[in-house]
């Protein structure tokens, strides 16, 4: 059971949107936070305060608000830095995990990338962590691996070693967003390093709900989304240890990423600069900063705890349904997965069901959830898919399970 202590109150009232009834007149249940998620009070005022008091270009002004705006900018970086146990020069401000995993297939993957290489990749990755993999491949007649998924989506790792026998990089989703099934970083990153691998891990869905530290990972890229975790969206973090970092060419090129142009010629700044061309997303850059300093003031094993013990809780009263078909997709240890289960309702497409819950103001994400692949190894052509996150509570699971008593009411299940 989840503890009462006064925090989850306090929590859910610094989301303002968490208080608005929805159109409908309905509590909001929001059970979507993987795709996005809430934003606290704080990060909201901070984007204002951006724009109401020090806007500004960063880097390049003398004048005090272009100073302060600059300050502000590195100050979020060096609070991301703090977040993930990095260090400063190793966090690069991209927009999303998105764009760092293009960004590490094209100047890394370009570079470093031959015919006869192999990628080693999971069954359970998102297309942008999967996509860029395949492009890389057809640029460089490079071999796609995956590891393997049983049918519960747990990993199988019994023949790893061989998978990773000629791999230059591994690219791994840390928890999967279809199924929440979470990574044995421990176990992959030691072995893919042993075997000469560089190892690129997909955080999106990681660095929001558990706590991180790249350095005990030992990963060498380690890529995540702002507006998943509290922050806002087109601003998300590329860390990647900064050896690899210093040896890797631009991705884009422009403004503020040089050390001296001539007509002819241009030399790079170090990273982080290298990799962030143009005028960056000063705003919510900033306001990201706060976002992670609102989770670190949750305490992220908080966190991990709150989330484990409602995905326990969820899981318990979803069986309740199974007698009538419900049926539940991934593995059913809420120490294994993270915040996430994915169900369909006997034969009641995800949609439609996703529709009906939506009258009773509850937000879950229903389709392939950019997990195509997997869809179609498993066979299903949808599922429905709750998510939570710190503001969510046992009142919201047993409100999805009304919605589903409601749907299998009038599809006379
Ligand atoms: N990887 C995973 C596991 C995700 O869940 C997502 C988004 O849902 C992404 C990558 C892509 O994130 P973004 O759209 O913020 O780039």
């Amino acid at each position: 059971m989840i503890a009462v202590d006064g925090k989850i109150e306090q929590i859910i009232a610094d989301f303002p949107i968490l208080a608005r009834p929805t159109s409908r007149g309905k509590r909001l249940v929001y059970l979507d936070s993987a795709a996005t998620s809430q934003k606290p009070r704080a990060v909201i005022q901070a984007l204002v305060d951006y724009y109401e008091q020090y806007n500004a270009n960063i880097h390049r002004g003398v004048y005090e608000l272009a100073a302060r705006a600059t300050a502000e900018f590195e100050q979020a970086r060096v609070k991301l830095a703090r977040f993930i146990g990095a260090e400063t020069n190793e966090i690069v401000w991209v927009r999303n995990t998105t764009e760092a995993v293009n960004l590490v297939a094209y100047s890394w993957g370009n570079a470093n990338v031959r015919a006869g290489d192999a990628i080693l990749l999971t069954e359970l990755e998102h297309h942008s962590d999967l996509v860029p993999w395949q492009l890389l491949a057809q640029r460089t007649g490079a071999e796609l691996r995956f590891i393997p998924v049983d049918e519960r989506g747990r990993y199988v790792l019994d023949d790893l070693d061989a998978l990773l026998d000629g791999c230059k990089l591994v690219a791994c989703a840390h928890v999967s967003n279809t199924l929440g099934t979470i990574l044995p970083l421990d176990v992959v990153i030691p072995r893919a390093h042993a075997a000469g691998a560089v190892v690129l891990v997909d955080g999106a869905q990681g660095a929001p709900h558990l706590a991180v530290n790249v350095k005990a990972l030992d990963a060498d890229f380690y890529t995540f989304s702002g507006h998943k975790m509290l922050g806002p969206t087109g601003i998300g973090v590329l860390y990647g240890k900064h050896e690899l970092l210093a040896g890797m060419p631009p991705f884009f090129s422009g403004g503020d990423m040089i050390r001296k142009v001539g007509y002819a010629q241009t030399t790079f700044a170090d990273p982080p600069r290298r990799f962030e061309a143009g005028t960056s997303n000063i705003a919510d850059a900033i306001a990201y900063g706060v976002a992670v300093e609102y989770l670190q003031g949750v305490g992220m094993e908080w966190v991990r705890e709150h989330e484990r013990a409602l995905t326990a809780y969820a899981l318990q009263r979803l069986a309740e349904f199974e007698p009538r078909g419900l049926a539940i997709y991934g593995p059913r240890d809420p120490a294994a997965i993270s915040g996430v289960i994915s169900f369909n309702l006997a034969d009641v497409h995800a949609h439609d069901l996703a529709s009906i819950l939506d009258t009773e103001g509850i937000c879950v994400r229903a389709g392939h959830h950019c997990t195509m692949p997997l869809m179609e190894k498993m066979g299903w052509s949808a599922t429905a898919r709750a998510s939570f996150y710190i503001y969510n509570t046992e009142a919201d699971v047993d409100a999805l399970c009304a919605g589903i008593e409601k749907a299998a009411r009038l599809f006379g299940i």
